[in-house]
């Protein structure tokens, strides 16, 4: 639906993503200005553009709604970035739309700039996810429980394309246009379905494959989504929507930090069996176009949903094996090993960061880092006795290719977010994003990044706040 952005009334540019500005083949430096704040608050448009608000439904903490849609996202267009991948550019924060229900379509500063950080922080770990373009403040507040700045996001995406927006035409009955939606995913995220027998088969597998590797990569990096809706699952394989997400500090499967989220249903731990049922209600969309006969299209799509599972499994135990350092042919107990070893962090309550990277220092031989963080070392010393066997030479680099020395710690994030929200300070958050760029790579000055919140995180909790 097409739709217009409210004006902002003294838009202002926070942060320009100069490189992502430079990849897809804009002007950094004809951005990098009042015209630019006056684009990414959606005051002016770019030539050619006829921006539009995406329609779509989807499954909000399990129960159906038929019409969500962008409330407050802009679609401004589509560009062909440096590599010739098709991108979109959206506004989030921009004003009202058709779809905006009761809400005011603005944005606030500070959820904008955890969307920027946490994005950034994910193209840092080298997981698929929508990118930040631009940060800008509009000169207005939002009115959430007290006045916030107002803000605008631009965001990149290879397509918005949702689960939900399947879910949107297939509940109003409407098989064509579910039809004339997956030939259009199929073409522009997945070409190689058209080879297959089944197209639309090979679309569902496709989508699945990618969903089962994405989520094992968040599951090896301790991310926490924190609102898989199916509204929140893009089919082209991308992290999206940033709310209430967050990193793992100590480990335990069933953490939630986010405070919608009370029955715990997308905890850390449930991630993999969400995403399973969220495909499946992607692949209730497609029956018709698997099979004519209902019964064979869901036996098909039954069979292809049942191989979720070992893909995942492979693509998370592939990836722990790096995580480990056991190289060399996989072993038939690699597994036990990565189980046992997440077993005593979730036991002691050990911080899941730091614990991968001061395994590569006793793969080196010093134990004691990895040592003093647990408070009983006994469990982890008869742990690495059967792990230190199975390393090999080049362990240590592997692991510290995998497992990040910096990531988006929680309360970093809130740092930064309230010396720019509270103070108009800036400068920790573009400090905290130019440690994110580089998170395996340990520099000096920059331990406090390294290290959890001085006084724990117990009770952290985070908010859609949007
Ligand atoms: P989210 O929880 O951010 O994934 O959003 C769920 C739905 O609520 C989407 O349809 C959003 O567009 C809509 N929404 C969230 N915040 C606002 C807002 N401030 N104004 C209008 N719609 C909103
Ligand atoms: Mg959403």
């Amino acid at each position: 639906m097409s739709a217009q952005a409210e004006p902002a009334p003294a838009p202002r540019l926070v942060k320009l993503n100069l490189t992502l500005a430079q990849e897809l083949g804009l002007d950094p430096a004809a951005l990098d200005s009042p015209a630019g704040a006056a684009i990414f608050a959606g005051n002016v448009l770019p030539e050619g553009a006829l921006p539009l608000a995406q329609a779509y439904a989807g499954h909000q903490f399990g129960g159906f709604v038929p019409q969500l849609g962008d409330g407050r996202a802009l679609l401004l267009g589509e560009v062909i970035d440096r590599h010739g991948q098709r991108r979109d550019i959206q506004l989030k924060g921009s004003g009202r739309t058709a779809f905006s229900r009761g809400g005011d379509g603005k944005a606030a500063l500070g959820p904008v700039l955890r969307e920027y950080l946490l994005g950034e922080a994910m193209h840092g770990l080298g997981i698929p996810t929508t990118r930040a373009l631009a940060a800008v403040t509009t000169g207005a507040p939002v009115f959430r429980e007290r006045p916030l700045p107002g803000a605008v996001l631009t965001r990149i995406a290879s397509s918005h394309l949702r689960v939900g927006t399947f879910q949107f035409f297939a509940a109003r009955g409407d098989p064509a246009k579910v039809r004339q939606l997956a030939d259009y995913a199929i073409a522009r995220h997945y070409p190689v379905a058209l080879l297959a027998p089944n197209p639309y088969l090979a679309f569902l597998e496709a989508v699945r494959d990618r969903q089962a590797e994405l989520i094992a990569r968040w599951m090896h990096v301790g991310f926490i989504h924190g609102v898989m809706n199916t509204d929140n699952m893009a089919i082209s394989g991308e992290t999206i929507d940033y709310g209430p997400c967050a990193f793992l500090d100590r480990y335990h499967a069933q953490t939630v930090f986010s405070s919608i989220d009370r029955q715990g249903r997308y905890a850390y731990g449930q991630q993999p069996s969400i995403a399973r049922w969220n495909l499946a209600r992607f692949a209730e969309t497609l029956l018709p176009l698997i099979h004519e006969d209902q019964p064979q299209a869901i036996e098909l799509a039954t069979a292809a949903l049942d191989h979720f599972t070992d893909r995942y499994d492979a693509a998370w135990i592939n990836g722990m094996r790096t995580k480990l350092g056991l190289l060399g042919a996989p072993q038939t107990t690699d597994l036990a090993l990565a189980n046992d070893f997440l077993q005593a962090l979730e036991d002691q309550q050990v911080d899941f960061t730091l614990a991968f990277r001061h395994l590569a220092l006793a793969a080196q031989g010093n134990e004691e880092p990895i040592r003093a963080l647990f408070q009983h070392p006994a469990p982890y010393d008869r742990w690495a006795a059967g792990w230190l066997a199975r390393l090999m030479e080049q362990s240590a680099q592997a692991m510290n290719a995998v497992n990040p020395v910096y990531i988006a710690r929680n309360h970093q994030v809130e740092l930064a977010l309230s010396a720019a929200t509270e103070n108009q300070d800036f400068a920790p958050f573009e400090k905290l994003l130019t440690v994110l760029a580089a998170p395996f790579t340990e520099r000096p000055g920059l331990a406090e990044y390294a290290q959890p919140a001085p006084q724990g995180n117990a009770g952290y909790q985070t908010f859609c706040g949007t």
